[in-house]
């Protein structure tokens, strides 16, 4: 049996109203401790009551309570919400109120995890309402919501029934060899089945992301030698001076991070430190830094100097970044030219200023033609979103891919289930039908109290 808990659900602060969430079995009981008016017990479900919460005789807050019966809430349980007065003291002294009368405090995303638990949401869903609350962006919204409504959860669902069949098929093929009106089940069918399911796969992994970028924005660094504009371009990028600009080269000493909408999509601008072989400490922390963070950026922009010669660290950065996607951006060009741009001819290049603000606006339609931002604008948001869901479905495909390697060397069908049913594992950890306990506790963790 869960025991009851309870928490602020609205955010702690100064506001008209505060939502103080109670759930589990004896939750009508304890509010009804502590709330005169109407006895609670006998109330029907999914109804409101005005009334006082009372310490003792002392009355605390005029409330409006609404009650909820099992099994048709959130968290499947009985669940009492309380709209008080907003305010830190209010809030705060009711809250303790229902904790000394028997409730206890919910960790963070107890009511969701309990929500998951009880079947209510799969894991997909239950993500989904994270990022609800997380959303910045309209498509961010809708993407979460999509997942939250189960549509996401749908997809995986179709896929796995997908697999379910064929391992049926082959178990009856195994358990009943002696019956001659079942289908029997040939590497050429499996191969068929697996076609499919293959074909679906890629397309939801290749759907999802453009769901990531959407979600998580585009990671994008800018490098390049001390002093040649890369914090003056991101002070233009974003349009606010959060990069400090001096001509002192090696003055970006930190990471200097902003963010930019390019048309929903959000362009996480790392202005790092400035590459170059240094012997100043403090520095070289900060261009050690600026090469690990080159590792997992979705985007590189190279700043070179339009008034200097190419170096040779130039040369090195950009033999750094072969790999990535990347732009040189050619900065100060109001300057004469000095640069020999031959040597970059099998580059995405760029010319600008920061100081007539040229090149800017190039240097963004680049990024959306790049990562086709306005092909995303028009797909339907039903993918996946997240690292561990896209994780596991890029484990899906490997199997897939293995299954299809022992299909060619003939190896027999009963010993291709074992790796079918890894797929059938697999796709159902990503809606959540069989989870560690690990993982549940660490992922509703990173909910905030009360939900
Ligand atoms: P960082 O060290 O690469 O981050 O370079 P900063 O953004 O700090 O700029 C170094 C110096 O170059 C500053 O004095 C800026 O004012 C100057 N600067 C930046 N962009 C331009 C530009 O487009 N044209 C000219 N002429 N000067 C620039």
């Amino acid at each position: 049996m869960n025991d009851t808990i309870a928490a602020v659900s609205t955010s702690l602060g100064v506001g008209a109203i505060s939502i103080i969430r109670v759930s589990g079995e004896d939750s009508i009981d304890i509010v009804n401790r502590i709330f005169k008016n109407v006895d609670l017990s006998k109330v029907s479900t999914h109804t409101l009551h005005y009334g006082h919460i009372y310490d003792g005789s002392e009355v605390i807050d005029e409330v409006l309570v609404s009650v909820m019966r099992s099994p048709k809430t959130f968290t499947t349980e009985d669940t009492v919400e309380i709209n008080c007065h907003g305010g830190i003291n209010t809030t705060n002294k009711v809250l303790g109120l229902l904790l000394s009368n028997g409730a206890r405090l919910a960790e963070p995303g107890e009511f969701t995890k309990r929500a998951f638990l009880n079947g209510r949401i799969d894991l997909i869903e239950a993500e989904g309402i994270m990022d609800l609350i997380n959303a910045k962006t309209e498509k961010m919204r809708k993407l979460a919501l999509n997942q939250v409504g189960g549509k996401v959860s749908t997809l995986i669902r179709g896929l796995r029934e997908k697999i379910r069949d064929v391992l049926i098929n082959i178990d009856v093929n195994i358990d009943y060899p002696e019956y001659e009106d079942i289908l029997v089940i040939t590497n050429e069918m499996l191969e068929t089945s697996l076609e499919t399911i293959k074909r679906e796969t890629l397309r939801i992994l290749k759907e999802s992301e453009n769901s990531k970028i959407i979600k998580e924005g585009i990671k994008t660094i800018i490098i390049g030698r001390p002093n040649v504009g890369k914090s003056s371009i991101l002070n233009r990028l974003i349009d606010e001076d959060k990069a400090i600009v001096t001509d002192m080269p090696g003055t970006t000493r930190d990471i200097v991070e902003g963010t930019v909408n390019i048309d929903g999509i959000i362009l996480n601008v790392i202005d790092t430190a400035g590459i170059r072989e240094t012997e100043n400490i403090i520095e070289k922390i900060g261009v050690n830094k600026s090469i690990q963070m080159l590792e997992d950026a979705d985007l590189v922009i190279l700043v070179l100097n339009n008034n200097e010669e190419i170096t040779k660290e130039d040369i090195k950065l950009l033999n750094k970044i072969k790999k990535h996607n990347r732009i040189i951006f050619i900065n100060k060009s109001d300057l004469i030219s000095k640069i020999d741009a031959d040597i970059l001819k099998d580059e995405i290049i760029i010319y600008g200023n920061t100081i007539s603000n040229d090149g800017l606006d190039e240097l963004k339609n680049k990024i959306k033609e790049m990562f086709n931002i306005d092909k995303i604008d028009k797909e339907d948001l039903t993918y996946l979103s997240n690292a561990r869901q896209i994780g596991l479905l890029r484990e899906t495909l490997k199997i897939i891919n293995e299954i299809n390697v022992s299909l060619e060397n003939n190896v027999p069908i009963d010993i291709l289930a074992i790796d079918l049913q890894k797929i059938w594992e697999l796709l159902g950890e990503i809606i959540g039908g069989n989870y560690s306990e690990e993982l549940i506790n660490e992922l509703f963790k990173q909910f905030c109290l009360g939900k």
